[in-house]
This record gives C-alpha cells, structure tokens and sequence, in this order.
C-alpha cells in the first residue's frame, strides 16, 4: 500500500469521503489517504493529524514528495487538537484503531468539531461503544460496510451529527445499516465471530468459578443474539 495504490479498506474510507471536502484524517500515519485522494482531485485541503513522532514524520514526507506542501497541512498534536476553526474542515477520517480509542479521540476533541463534519471511521473492533457514542452525541448512521481483507473483517462507519437518534442494544453491536442489508460479508462476519464465542463459552466452563458470573452471561446474550441473527 502507498499513496498511489491504497488498501481494500482505505479505497473504501475513500469512497465515503464527499467530492470537494476539506477533509482532516487523524491518526494518518504515512498521509496515504489524504495524499491519495488529492493525487485523483477529489478533496481541495487536509489536515494529516498524527500524535507519534515517527509516522508524523513519514505523513510529512509522503506530503513533501508529492507536492502537496500548501495543500495538505501535516500537524503532530493528539487526536482533533491537530484541527482548528480555520482549517473549515468537512470530513473526518479516523480509520485503523480500536473503536474505544476513536470514541475517545471524538469525545476528548468535541470542542474542535462544529457539528457539520462527515465523520467517516473505521475501527478496528469496539464498534459497539463507538456507536453508542455516536447515538449519545447526536449522529446518525449514514452507511455501514463490512469488508475482508488479509483475513480481517473492517468496518466503516460513516455518520453525521442530525439531532436526537435511537439505537436498540443489538443495532449498536451489529449496526443498524448492516443488519438490514445483510450482506454476504457481514453474515460470514457474524458466523466467524459466533463460532469465537462458543469456544469462549467452553474455556469459561472449563474455568468453572474463575470466570465471573457476569462476564459469562454477557458472552451468552450475545451467543443469543447472534444465533437470531443468523437464524
Ligand atoms: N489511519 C491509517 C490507516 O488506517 O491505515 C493508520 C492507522 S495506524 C494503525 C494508527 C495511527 O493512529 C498510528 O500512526 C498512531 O500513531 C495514530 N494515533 C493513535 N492515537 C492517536 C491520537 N490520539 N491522535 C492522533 N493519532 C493517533
């Protein structure tokens, strides 16, 4: 994966990005989404936001060999500080972390967003608490996706902030989107996952009592809920 040729997953964050945008995508490692995008004219500004020294270096260089100097502003700061009023930011990309993290970054950042960005994320796992955030704060899921790629499942999620929303507790984990559309990649998702949670359900009767009670019954709703969904 470079700037020229990106990633399954990152094609997809891409395809959610709307033409024109001024896009900050935060935890950018080497800028290939930014710098991606701006090679094909799809997006007129960014920010490439990184907190480690190391891949804020590699997003300035990938920046610098393309050009792209006065378009695409690299900054190191954690999470939204990396964004200001000035940057008239429209869309968000945090992609490549666990769910709780980019729930964090939103949360602890909320001062730097003004309500209007697109946010497009993809989580590495904790979709649940990342979706629970969303509802909590007021956005809507615009579209879900789940896609294979070097024998991980990814999901994106692409949300706006619309005003007072409602989840049920199984929308939140499954997404509200996905399980409508039920598509093959997500089905085969939720089989991979329910056949996990089986062996999990075993290990913790073999552990007997050194399992809390309540961390089994958590993983039982979910075996429940899941074996509905595929039913
Ligand atoms: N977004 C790219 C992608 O999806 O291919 C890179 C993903 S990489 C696995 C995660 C990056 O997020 C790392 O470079 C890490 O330094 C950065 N990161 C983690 N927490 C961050 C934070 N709070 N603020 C900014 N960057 C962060």
């Amino acid at each position: 994966m470079n700037e020229h040729t990106l990633s399954m997953r990152l094609e997809r964050v891409a395809a959610h990005v709307p033409a024109g945008a001024r896009l900050a995508d935060i935890g950018s490692d080497h800028a290939y989404l930014p710098v991606a995008l701006m090679r094909r004219g799809a997006i007129v500004a960014a920010v490439a936001g990184e907190v480690a020294l190391t891949p804020f270096c590699s997003a300035r260089r990938t920046v610098r060999e393309n050009g792209f100097e006065q378009r695409i502003r690299v900054r190191q700061a954690n999470g939204l500080a990396a964004i200001g009023p000035g940057d008239g930011i429209t869309a968000i990309s945090i992609c490549g972390m666990g769910g709780e993290t980019i729930r964090d970054i939103l949360h602890s950042g909320g001062a730097c967003l003004s309500g209007q960005e697109r946010l497009i994320l993809q989580p590495n796992g904790g979709q649940q608490p990342l979706r629970q955030w969303l509802m909590e704060n007021g956005y809507r899921i615009l579209s879900e996706e789940v896609l294979r790629e070097n024998r991980f499942d990814y999901e994106i999620i692409v949300a706006e902030r619309t005003g007072p929303v409602t989840y049920t507790p199984q929308e939140l984990y499954f997404g509200p989107l996905l399980m409508q559309a039920r598509s093959p990649a997500f089905l085969l998702k939720w089989q991979r996952v329910l056949n996990q949670k089986h062996k999990t359900l075993t290990q913790f009767a073999r552990a007997g009592q050194a399992v809390p009670e309540e961390k089994v019954q958590i993983v039982a709703r979910q075996v429940q809920w899941i074996t509905a969904l595929l039913a």
